[in-house]
Order: structure tokens, then sequence, then C-alpha cells
């Protein structure tokens, strides 16, 4: 009877766990681009569709497709950018940004540089009925890496500096996320000398890193470091990794900023680097030792 009983509540449970699974019929990049289209009224399905993001490697924890699109340098030498959008689902604008930015590349890419963009690192954020900053298990994204030595425990942190604010929760462990996964496989084999991710509102430029000097200014965002929370992006690339990385925070989430300005930050970008980003002779023996990957 008691067995029975069981068997049966476990059978029911089983069931409900089933016909909770989120369903995504769609996980393509058409699927991607057909939401994002609808989301966000910055960038249409079909602009999406057009960059012809590559065919998709990795997934977000409901199954989305991480948008990926890599320009490639003439030049094996040449300096690479791993370039982020939307590691926090609720910045629209760093989503939509990025994409202008995308559409300029692709329409002016020099060959100078070695570019790889995900436009969308936190799909299932972005794309909730509400959108939230953190992905679909409720992780901060910006909070899951692994903090550099000598900072404190992401957890432990969140639940007495942080006061246990839902926002920045950083998972239970570093890594559990297949965003933040994939975000330190890309770090491991396409060896970037930067990194820029873009957020918004804070309207500033940040900074981590000593290895190269950081730009003044990015069109009307001004140089302002802040320093980095353990489990961010910034402080594993930089103090664990010795990728200094450069965090765009765009003035508003829900309003993009003017045209004029979108160009300005990305010239700015541009030139820096031009002007200051050099690969060290350590990442060049790394990338040359690197077995292929599906990087396109
Ligand atoms: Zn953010």
């Amino acid at each position: 009877m008691f067995c029975s009983s069981i068997g049966r509540r476990l059978a029911v449970a089983a069931l409900l766990t089933l016909t909770w699974q989120p369903l995504y019929a769609d996980n393509t990049v058409a699927g991607v681009c057909a939401a994002v289209g609808k989301k966000l009224s910055s960038v249409s399905e079909k602009e999406c569709l057009a960059l012809g993001f590559a065919q998709p490697r990795f997934f977000s924890v409901n199954g989305r497709a991480m948008l990926e699109k890599r320009f490639l340098a003439e030049e094996s030498d040449a300096p690479r950018v791993l370039f982020i959008g939307g590691i926090h689902g609720d910045e629209y604008s760093s989503v939509s940004v990025t994409f202008k930015w995308l559409n300029t590349i692709s329409a002016h890419h020099s060959g100078r540089y070695d570019w790889l963009f995900f436009p969308l690192v936190n799909p299932d954020g972005l794309l909730r009925k509400k959108s939230t900053r953190v992905n679909a298990h409720n992780v901060d994204l910006n909070r899951n890496f692994e903090p550099a030595k000598g900072f404190p425990n992401a957890l432990k942190h969140w639940k007495t500096r942080a006061k246990k604010r839902a926002r920045y929760y950083p998972g239970e462990t570093p890594l559990s996320e297949p965003e933040t996964q994939m975000l330190f496989q890309l770090i491991e084999e396409y060896h970037p000398d930067v990194i820029v991710s873009v957020h918004a509102p804070h309207g500033i430029l940040d900074f981590d890193g000593a290895s190269v000097k950081p730009p003044r200014r990015l069109g009307p965002l001004y140089l302002r470091q802040l320093g980095t929370y353990p489990g961010s992006l910034g402080n594993y690339a930089w103090f664990t990794k010795k990728i200094p990385v450069m965090t765009i925070e765009l003035p508003y989430a829900g309003i993009m900023p003017k045209p004029k300005d979108i160009d300005r930050m990305w010239n700015d970008l541009v030139r820096w680097v031009d002007r200051k980003v050099k690969p060290s002779a350590a990442t060049l023996a790394a990338r040359s030792k690197q077995k292929p990957t599906g990087l396109e």
C-alpha cells in the first residue's frame, strides 16, 4: 500500500516535471531572430537574419540558440576582440546597440582586427514576457564566474554584502550556467586580447585591466573605473586570465543613444583597438598551439 502510494506520487511528480519543462520548438538562429524582432523595437527580424549568424553551437538554459558572428582578420597576429551584448536580459539597449555595431562592421570590416560577436548572451532573460537581468535559472550571469584569487566567494559575498538581492544571485557554484560556461570556453579557445561587454544604464565607460591603457572616453561616455565584483566577468577575465575587459555602460536601458553617438562610440573603440591593443607574445604562442575548434 505504502509503496504503491509513493510510486503513484512519484509518477505524478514525473508527469508534472515533464509538463513544466519549457518547450521551445525553435532553437534555431531564425527562431531567436523572430523573437528578438518582436521584443526590441530597434532590431528587426530581417536585420537580424541578414547578419548571417553562424550555425549555433551554444544554447541557453531554455535551449535558445546563441547568436554568433566572427569577422576574421587577414593577419594571424591581428588583435582579437570578443564582443558581448545582453549578458543582462533587461538592458535592451545593450543588445540593440550591439546589433547596430554589427551592421556597421558587416558593411565596413577592414580585416585588420579579428572580432567575435555574441550580441545576446542571455536570450532567456531578454525574451521573458517581462525581461529580467538574470537567466532562466534566476542567476546573474555576471556574478557566475570563478572569483579571482584573493577575492571572496561570490555566494558568500551575495549573502552578506549584496544583502541577498535576487537580481545579483550568483548561483550556487561558479560556472553553473550554460551561458557562462560558453564564455569560459570562448576565452580558452579564442584567446581574445580584450573583451568588450555592453551594459546599461550607468552612462560610463568602465575598464578592468592594466596591460593596456584604456581610452579616456568612447563618444559621450567617459572613463570611470569602478572595480570588480567577485564572480563578474571583469574580475575573472582580468585578475585570473589577464585579459582586459572594457564595459560600455550605455546611459539608458530602454532608450537608444542618438545615431550620431552610436557611431562616435564605435569609431572611438576602433581607433583605440588600432592604437593600443596588441597581442602579447604569450597570447600569440597560445593561439598557434590551439587545436582547430568550432570557431568559424
Ligand atoms: Zn548590466
